[in-house]
């Protein structure tokens, strides 16, 4: 890197960010821009940051006012608006200040419009206006990098076109050259939107190219379409208790075209709590069963899968087919017999928390998987399980929706299914944000659905007491409602430490409503299912997810009886804000989706587990529409044979792998 004024100090400096040559250079982008806008009149207020033009009308004074420490007064004018201008140890400056001079001031007016305090004056004939790029390079001074740019743009550079002609006329898209430019030396707001556009746009193609070819990959991969008995499906279907909803309908059709298919099914099922999921790879899974071959369903935790068990039994009860439950608290050699059975093809239908990922558990002919939550599970959990089986495939559950361009970006190679629509009959949650001050209140709303035979939940984030924290733990929580509610109902606790014995007896108890109130940390967070609960206490609510909030409040809500859940926080003022859209809506894909927005997607999910992309600019939430039609996009780029279109290509696959396969 050959420019004047770069030294080799900076030089090395440079080196060490990555930014080796010039190019590296001009696509380093700016991270953020400062506006050096002049305010007018109208804009004058007090306490607002300002940059004002007007013109010197005195001759500056200058006080002394203690060792080191001057002050510079003068009277300036804007149009005939006159105002005193202040600003500290710029002694220096005076005699620049000729009476007519124009000047710009930055500063704020602090008590009234008379009096304006200056961080900064300059000349306008010196004052740098527009907009300033700022970089993410350290231990270079702005000024510094400033020029180096701006010496590289001057070696009048000339890159080749990355996109090709026909998407540039499209979209109406900026040339490269210009775009070099335009984000690094913006004139105008236009110029930062259309580079910004360009940029975006470029980066969310190349990453629906690679999804188009690794949907490709997928569809190549040939496995058993799945031989199933409609007339029997239609059967099943006809027994239930309850008609599918259009969404559970449409999801179910999806889902049987892909059984249809001799490529392997992927597809992820999203519908928010309670939207009906299980009831869809329950009958996904008797039509596998009618094909001859084994299915698999894997749950995060022992309830769950008990209660799959559950289900399954009562809805499948007369269709032959043989399920069973493999856990870690079976004894050993039932185990092993269940082991057997699954081996010889005894069982069609074998439900199961992590047990089922053992070695030692062989099928027969394994043609379907389900994982339910499927985000409790990393990547090679699911490999594993998927390996028992020759190319089965796989339906994914969750009920933390996300956006349908999202998820497409974490799970790259797979369809998505929607459940939007949630059963009949169900009564929206009233959530009500209360401070824990007005805790006996609560209790008193309780009390009058406690005395009806509903029963309530009680979450906390924590699980004891622990002396530094002002959060709420099981142990505080559960010794204090005793006392308050004077033994009158009652009352058990539920926590992740302890044993799986010991939760499931304490869940039999809140399922048989032998027990009235329980206190438990977010364990409950996934599938409990006891319609009975009525209303729930979320305590230090501002501590957790909008989406995990919404979660748990699902455990209520389960009946035809209307539910109450309480989020009680310290701070009302402060928690309101985010907390609010909990008790404007109870459609759990708006409330992801505002989450997103507000949290962005990494946090949400987690940057390491999701495997979400890092872009430079582009935002999978905020760009959706541009990523919507990026995805359009590919189909004409995958056909085109122009040589920018073959490059795209061609660094598509070459950094494909760099995307999980999972
Ligand atoms: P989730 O999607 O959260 O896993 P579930 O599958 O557990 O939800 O369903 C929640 C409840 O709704 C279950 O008790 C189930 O029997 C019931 N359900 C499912 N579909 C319907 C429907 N179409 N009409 C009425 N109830 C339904
Ligand atoms: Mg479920």
């Amino acid at each position: 890197m050959d420019l004047k004024g770069l030294g080799p100090k900076t030089f090395a400096k440079l080196n060490n960010q990555g930014l080796k040559t010039i190019s590296d250079l001009l696509f380093f982008f700016p991270c953020r821009y400062i506006k050096h806008e002049f305010n007018t009149i109208n804009d004058i207020e007090v306490d607002k940051s300002l940059i004002l033009v007007c013109k010197v009308i005195e001759k500056p004074k200058i006080y002394f006012i203690r060792k080191n420490l001057d002050k510079l007064l003068l009277k300036v004018s804007i149009d005939n608006t006159i105002f005193n201008v202040s600003i500290f140890n710029r002694r220096y400056i005076s005699k620049h200040l000729e009476i007519n001079t124009h000047i710009v001031v930055t500063g704020k007016f602090l008590k009234n419009t008379n009096n304006f305090t200056a961080s900064n004056i300059s000349l306008l004939k010196n004052y740098q206006q527009g907009i300033i790029p700022q970089y993410n390079i350290s231990n270079v001074k702005p000024a510094t990098i400033l020029k180096i740019y701006s010496e590289a743009l001057k070696q009048g550079i000339n890159l080749s076109e990355t996109i090709p002609d026909y998407l540039l006329k499209k979209h109406r898209l900026i040339d490269i050259n210009n775009l070099i430019h335009k984000i690094h030396q913006p004139k105008t707001e236009e110029d930062l939107y259309h580079s910004k556009r360009r940029i975006v746009y470029e980066e969310l193609l190349m990453f629906a190219l690679k999804i188009g070819f690794l949907k490709k990959i997928n569809m190549e991969t040939i496995t058993k379409a799945k031989k199933y008995d409609i007339h029997k499906v239609r059967d099943l279907i006809k027994t239930l208790p309850f008609e599918l909803t259009d969404d559970q309908k449409q999801a179910t059709n999806e889902i049987f075209k892909d059984l249809k298919k001799n490529n392997q099914m992927n597809r992820l099922l999203q519908g928010d709590v309670g939207s009906g999921k299980t009831i869809i790879s329950l009958i996904a899974s008797y039509a596998v069963c009618t094909a001859k071959q084994q299915v698999a369903i894997l749950a995060p935790t022992l309830v769950l899968a008990k209660q799959h068990l559950e289900t399954f039994n009562t809805y499948l009860n007369g269709f032959n087919v043989k399920i069973e439950l493999l856990t870690s608290d079976i004894p050993t050699k039932d185990k092993k017999s269940i082991k057997e059975r699954v081996k010889n093809h005894e069982i069609d239908i074998i439900i199961g928390t992590h047990a089922l990922l053992q070695d030692d558990l062989d099928f027969y002919d394994l043609g379907f998987i389900v994982i339910d939550e499927q985000h409790r599970f990393g990547v090679n959990q699911r490999k594993k399980l998927r390996l028992k089986g020759i190319k089965p495939d796989i339906l994914l559950m969750s009920a933390t929706p996300i956006p349908r361009t999202l998820a497409i970006s974490i799970y790259k190679d797979i369809d998505v299914s929607f459940i939007k629509q949630k059963p009949k009959g169900r009564l929206p949650i009233n959530t009500d944000i209360q401070n824990f001050d007005n805790l006996d209140f609560i209790l008193d709303k309780i009390k009058i659905e406690l005395d009806q035979g509903f029963q309530t939940y009680v979450i906390c984030p924590l699980i004891l007491d622990k002396d530094e924290s002002t959060k709420l733990s099981v142990e505080e929580v559960y010794q204090l409602l005793k006392s308050k509610l004077n033994n009158q109902y009652t009352i058990d606790y539920l926590h992740g430490k302890m044993s799986d014995i010991e939760k499931t007896n304490v869940l039999n108890n809140f399922y048989q409503n032998q027990t009235s109130i329980l206190v438990s940390t977010t364990v409950v967070e996934v599938g409990v299912n006891v319609p009975n609960a009525t209303t729930m206490l979320i305590m230090n609510a501002e501590n957790f997810g909008l989406s995990q909030l919404h979660q748990l409040r699902g455990r209520i809500g389960r009946s035809s009886y209307k539910s109450y859940c309480y989020l009680i926080v310290d701070d009302d003022l402060l928690a309101n804000e985010r907390l609010n859209i909990l008790k404007e809506t109870n459609d759990g894909f708006k409330i992801s989706e505002y989450d997103l927005e507000l949290r962005g997607p990494g946090e949400v999910f987690g940057h390491m587990q999701s495997g979400i992309p890092v872009f430079k600019m582009a935002n999978l939430i905020k760009d959706e529409a541009i990523l919507t039609q990026a995805f359009k996009d590919v189909k004409d780029i995958l056909d085109a044979k122009d040589p920018i279109s073959i490059a795209l290509k061609e660094k598509a696959i070459k950094t494909i792998d760099s995307y999980n396969l999972d």
